[in-house]
């Protein structure tokens, strides 16, 4: 059975109205299966009218319509008929449910650190009938009532309060009206820390193995949660509409957060078994703001089809930035943005499979899943914030409370968002539109000059714009000081027009400055293009220059022209040498480490040229752990660049003796997470096989520490190892969805080339069958797994064949797509 159709989903929403949803979970039945029985009431608008609920049972027990039975053998894949529909209806399902390994529907943990189980559930976009029978899309919105058998030592919570009835007897009450994708339930022996603010309840919850990284996590959790909560009461005139405010840390979850209303989950490597860098905490800080965020978009007015998903993406991703930006400690929360997380969206802007932030044509919710890419988040988030650049902050906010207002515990889509703005703006919002939302691609923008008779000063200076958008920007203009600093001498407001030159007359007659830098401040979505003496300033004094975010611009201007081939993969490993080593950002120093490392080295170089540039990456990470006053963060990431890049027997010595606790470099933990990584490094080099690897697990028993072995133990490179990791890769329903990333993660990390050449046939042959196990596993095969290091005219082909197959997913198809979009990149380089 196909994904629901959008025409479908139409015909159901203009027919049914429903009224409440009653689900009672019985998780007391074993490790496989649990029960699951719900009761809808609905109204019906046209009484005789056929439909169908969505139910995903391992068994469908009974169904009963208005008191009468229908046939469980009538379930038609995840359909089940509803022929004669009265006005008021009650629809009665029961069923068995299987627990899920790939956080999809409800997953069930067993924690090898104490061996409790834990579950919880995840939804979206469309897999609530892996636990309810439902009318599963989003505008057919309604309160939930849960009631869950448990074991007896389990806390049980969920979107509405919840109340323990019993011994292993819970009730959650509802909320809402609330979207199905947005439902879930969290269960286990949970460890709790609560607090209020602002009249509001507060809970953070983790299983029991991580109550002390709860417990020490918790003040800078709640800090950031009261930080958000009153700029989000301040920005809307709405006030936070689901009661409570539970933040629950789950194991082995696919994203990094999920934004159910009064229960947000977050993955649980978010609370640090290690010891984190600032940009991790940013980062978390900027997750929390973002699910924050959803609770008005996305929870209170929900997009009405999934055309729309940039309406809960796009600004829950730019509020997010925003308010941890501007509310929180995290003040360079921009500059992560520029330097992590806009390249996510320049790329997937610069593949064949890009579309514009508000899609259209969306005819099911499988293809909706694709979408939650770079182009929803970073771009929509980066478009939101020219928007905001260009109407101001007075006028988009109150377009959005207006749209709040109107909308409301209902539903909405772009016509909507554009009426409330343009009639609290003013502005003509629609051609904007136009021009940002519904069309695809980037555009470039580039200041021409012309010099002065002299050579000193300026003639003219010009900003063009070669693409198809209206832009507002600032043109950043830096002098050279005395002592060889890139110093701001002013930055320019101005407009350019699609395909339009705009003069800069404050330049002409002026001293020709060093660095001209169109989108300083980076205020809008398009790839620059510097001056040949702007570019010049760039490559001698990058380091040089005072301001972070602009670095942060210059160093994601360097990526983009890498991968458009326009700078050798050596030019760009040049400028690492030269200007890592004295950058003070650590966001930009782990981001351009892994660029280099990951992409640059691992994928535009041949594995011939590979060792020697690890072992130079590998030096630049040593001296910025070296450095005089380096603090802790700064020394984390390096001392992750040093182990990530070791390679050669002498390194790997090195990291053999810190495993070993000899010569450890000061002042940073050598933790867990630091001692996986060296393992991987010493696995893979052949310096450590698996009596070392059983041996580190032994010694720390966790789930992260079972990934890292099995990283470890793919990345190993016997073909015995390779075979094994293989068949574990391809055996379906053997591994969970974290322990199949990591071992996909480990596994092209040796071997000989002869070895992998042949793993690299039968990846193409036999990945086509992932997509049937669902996206999670599409993921881990069809990404992490993608052969991106063999870059040679053959694996294009093979993959090219592959996708003329007619029997991939949308996901699956997707994600090779773009895989081979990267890999032609590389391909040039190589050449
Ligand atoms: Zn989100």
């Amino acid at each position: 059975m196909p994904a629901l159709q959008r025409t479908e989903a139409a015909v159901r929403a203009r027919l049914l109205d429903v009224r409440s949803y009653s689900v009672d979970l019985d998780l007391t039945r074993g490790g496989t299966l649990y029960r699951s029985t719900t009761v809808i009431r609905f109204g019906c608008a046209e009484p005789g009218r056929d439909s169908f609920v969505d139910v995903d049972p391992s068994a469908l027990l009974r169904a009963e319509l208005n008191g009468r039975p229908l046939d469980p053998a009538a379930l038609d894949g995840n359909r089940l008929a509803l022929p004669g529909l009265a006005a008021e209806n009650e629809l009665v399902v029961e069923a068995d449910m299987a627990y899920s390994r790939t956080s999809e529907g409800l997953h069930r943990f067993t924690d090898p650190a104490d061996g409790a189980a834990y579950v919880y559930a995840s939804c979206g976009p469309d897999l609530a009938p892996k636990m309810f029978a439902c009318f599963d899309q989003p505008d057919l919105k309604a309160p939930f009532t849960f009631t869950v058998t448990a074991p007896a030592d389990w806390t049980v919570i969920g979107n509405g309060t919840s109340a323990r009835l019993g011994e292993g007897r819970w009730e959650i009450s509802p909320v809402g009206p609330v979207s199905t994708y947005l439902v879930t339930v969290v269960g286990g022996p949970l460890h709790a820390v609560r607090a209020e603010h602002d009249g509001i309840p507060l809970g953070l919850y983790a299983r029991r193995s991580l109550a002390a990284e709860l417990d020490r996590e918790a003040e800078e959790l709640f800090a950031v949660t009261r930080a958000s909560l009153d700029r989000l009461h301040g920005l809307f005139e709405e006030r936070y509409p689901f009661g409570s405010y539970d933040q629950a840390f789950v194991p082995e979850f696919n994203w990094g957060a999920m934004e159910n209303p009064g229960c947000v989950v977050f993955r649980d490597e978010l609370l640090f078994r290690s010891a984190p860098t600032e940009p991790q905490r940013e980062m978390r800080a900027m997750v929390v703001c973002h699910e924050m965020a959803h609770m008005w978009f996305g929870d209170l007015v929900t997009m009405t089809w999934w055309d729309d998903l940039w309406l809960n993406e796009s600004f829950a991703e730019m509020l997010g930035y925003r308010i941890a930006a501007d509310s929180t400690r995290f003040t360079g929360a921009w500059t992560s943005f520029s330097v992590k997380r806009k390249g996510w969206g320049y790329d997937a802007d610069q593949r064949g499979s890009t579309h514009p932030v508000a899609a259209t044509a969306m005819g099911s919710v499988a293809e909706a899943l694709v979408n939650f890419d770079g182009i929803s988040y970073a771009k929509g988030a980066s478009v939101l914030r020219q928007l905001v650049h260009w109407l101001g902050d007075k006028a988009f906010f109150a377009g959005l409370n207006a749209y709040f207002a109107r909308h409301r515990w209902g539903n909405a889509e772009l016509a909507d968002f554009l009426a409330a703005l343009g009639e609290a703006g003013g502005r003509d919002v629609s051609a904007w539109a136009d021009a940002w939302l519904r069309t695809s691609g980037v555009d470039t923008l580039r200041v021409e000059v012309e010099t002065g008779a002299d050579g000193t000063t300026l003639a003219s200076a010009v900003l063009v714009n070669d693409g198809t958008r209206p832009h507002r920007v600032r043109v950043g203009v830096y002098d050279t000081a005395d002592g060889g600093a890139v110093v701001l001498r002013e930055r320019l407001d101005a407009d350019v027009a699609a395909g339009g030159r705009t003069p800069l007359p404050e330049l002409a007659g002026a001293a020709r400055p060093a660095l001209l830098l169109p989108n300083d401040g980076d205020l809008t979505w398009a790839l620059v293009r510097l001056d040949a003496h702007s570019a010049a300033t760039a490559a001698a004094s990058l380091s040089r220059i005072e301001d972070e975010l602009t670095r942060a611009v210059l160093w994601e201007h360097a990526r983009d022209l890498v991968r458009a081939g326009e700078l050798p993969a050596a030019g760009y490993l040049d400028l690492v040498a030269a200007h890592l080593p004295a950058e003070t950002a650590v966001t930009i120093v782990e981001a351009v480490l892994r660029f280099a490392a990951d992409h640059v080295v691992a994928r535009y170089l041949d594995p011939a040229a590979r060792p020697d540039a690890l072992r130079r990456l590998g030096g630049t990470a040593r001296t910025l752990l070296d450095r005089p006053g380096a603090d802790e963060s700064l020394r984390i990431a390096a001392l992750r660049g040093v182990v990530a890049t070791a390679c050669d027997p002498e390194r790997l010595a090195v990291l053999d003796a810190w495993l070993d606790g000899r010569d450890l470099p000061g002042g940073v933990p050598f933790d867990n997470d630091l001692r996986w990584s060296a393992l991987l490094q010493l696995a893979a080099g052949g310096a450590a096989g698996e009596d070392r690897i059983a041996a580190e697990l032994a010694a720390d028993p966790s789930d992260t520490g079972e990934q890292g072995a099995a990283r470890a133990r793919a990345a190993l490179p016997s073909p015995d190892a390779k075979e094994r990791a293989w068949r574990e890769l391809f055996t379906p329903d053997l591994l969970s969805n974290h322990l199949l990333a990591a071992t996909a993660d480990g596994f092209w990390r040796s071997g000989s080339e002869e070895l992998r050449q042949g793993y690299v046939d039968r990846y193409f042959a036999q990945v086509p069958s992932a997509g049937e196990r669902g996206g999670a596993v599409a993921r881990a095969l069809g990404q992490v797994l993608f052969p991106s290091g063999s870059a040679r005219p053959g694996t294009v082909r093979a993959a090219e064949e592959c996708l003329a197959r007619t029997d991939l997913t949308p996901t699956l198809r997707r994600l090779v797509s773009d895989e081979l979009d990267d890999l032609r990149r590389a391909l040039t380089h190589r050449g």
